[in-house]
């Protein structure tokens, strides 16, 4: 409703500013114009839109100027999700011999935006390629390009719009760029062999040296390869570039120290972690740690001094769980119906959240779901985090 309101007052301005301007209609052909307009903004307000649209194109025939109006509209009907309404304006536009070069790669890019909105990626391609080509709104053409080859999961042709995206705009796309090549390593890798991906994750490093992904897919193939000391490399560089990622660090790093028989480097690892960059997965890594080498009241003892310091519903859920065991009788039954709540609500929780949107689930998604960003996920801290 927003939308529809803010056009028609863009369209009563338009209107407005060519009377004061002195080009009031004086001719029986700009009196029709002026009617027309007002029939149309009528069906538009009477919510009539496919009269309003009739009305409209009907316009352009009298007068070219109003190509600007018409894209307005277009945009509006696509933002409501009427995209069909949407390309009969921009198809009508384009198909106007009057218009000049400029307006109608304008129109070309908004048709390229309906079929994107519509799901027809092909056709879509197509047009903005052609857009692209004339030189004009070079940019925004590369950027719904970039758009489509994410959604069709080409990231070969991605990582060529995005270079030149960058070259155009002086926008950084380095971070995307880089998550391509960790599109093309995974895809590689289950085409062809880990041996063949890897230059992926390289080029993935070289073009952003935090590229957290790159490291978690390189420890996870050298742990598949058996080979845990080039891995816990791989996994200490990951914290590193992002301590944020230290809760998906933990587990695969256990399992490295173990296989190599280094449960005390282990160790110390997760107490450097506790002082450089403490979170709860380090604390609860910990807790099991004390658990096995000095029993279970000094895992309580360990877990209820952290939580003294940083408050959080998985730690609480975790002291529960260790104080039950050293009770009896009441206590212990009371504590269990605890633990029981505390299960339930934990469960509920998202583990990542996005940066930028808030985009919040259970999985953690390198492209946000919500607003499309790179690497802007990462594991919930605090509170209610890992
Ligand atoms: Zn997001």
């Amino acid at each position: 409703m927003w939308l529809l309101l803010l056009t028609v007052i863009a369209i009563l301005a338009w209107f407005i500013g060519r009377i004061t301007k002195g080009d009031t209609p004086h001719t029986s052909r700009k009196k029709d114009f002026s009617r027309d307009y007002l029939v149309g903004l009528n069906y538009l307000l009477s919510e009539q839109p496919d009269k309003a649209v009739d009305t409209f194109i009907k316009l352009l025939e009298v007068d070219s100027e109003t190509v600007e109006t018409h894209l307005a509209l277009g945009h509006l009907f696509r933002k409501r999700g009427e995209v069909e309404r949407a390309i009969r304006i921009h198809q009508n536009l384009i198909a106007r011999p009057q218009l000049t070069k400029r307006q109608r790669t304008q129109a070309t890019l908004a048709l390229g935006q309906d079929y994107l909105g519509a799901g027809v990626l092909d056709r879509a391609e197509r047009l903005l390629l052609d857009v692209a080509e004339s030189g004009d709104f070079l940019a925004e053409a590369l950027r719904l390009l970039l758009d489509i080859y994410q959604q069709e999961k080409e990231w070969e042709k991605a990582i060529d719009v995005a270079e030149k995206l960058q070259n155009v705009s002086n926008q950084s796309m380095h971070v995307a760029i880089a998550q391509y090549n960790c599109e093309l390593a995974v895809e590689t890798k289950r085409q062809f062999g880990a041996e063949q991906a890897q230059r992926y994750l390289k080029r993935a490093l070289v073009i952003d040296k935090n590229c957290v992904r790159a490291s978690l897919l390189q420890s996870e193939w050298e742990i598949e390869l058996g080979d845990y000391k080039q891995a816990i490399k791989s996994l200490k560089r990951v914290v590193e570039q992002d301590p944020a990622f230290i809760p998906e660090v933990i587990k695969p790093m256990g399992l490295c120290y173990e296989k190599l028989g280094q449960g005390d480097e282990y160790i110390l690892f997760l107490k450097k972690c506790l002082v450089d960059a403490p979170c709860l997965s380090v604390v609860l890594a910990l807790s099991e740690a004390i658990l096995q080498n000095q029993g279970i009241a000094a895992a309580t003892e360990f877990v209820a001094e952290q939580l003294y310091t940083r408050p959080s519903l998985y730690g609480l859920h975790r002291l529960i769980e260790l104080q039950k065991q050293l009770s009896e009788g009441s206590a212990k039954y009371n504590l269990q119906l605890l633990h029981n709540v505390t299960q339930q609500i934990t469960t509920q929780k998202p583990v990542y959240r996005c940066e930028h949107c808030g985009y919040a689930g259970k999985v953690l998604h390198w492209l946000c779901p919500g607003c499309h960003r790179w690497m802007a996920t990462k594991p919930i801290q605090g509170l209610e985090g890992q």
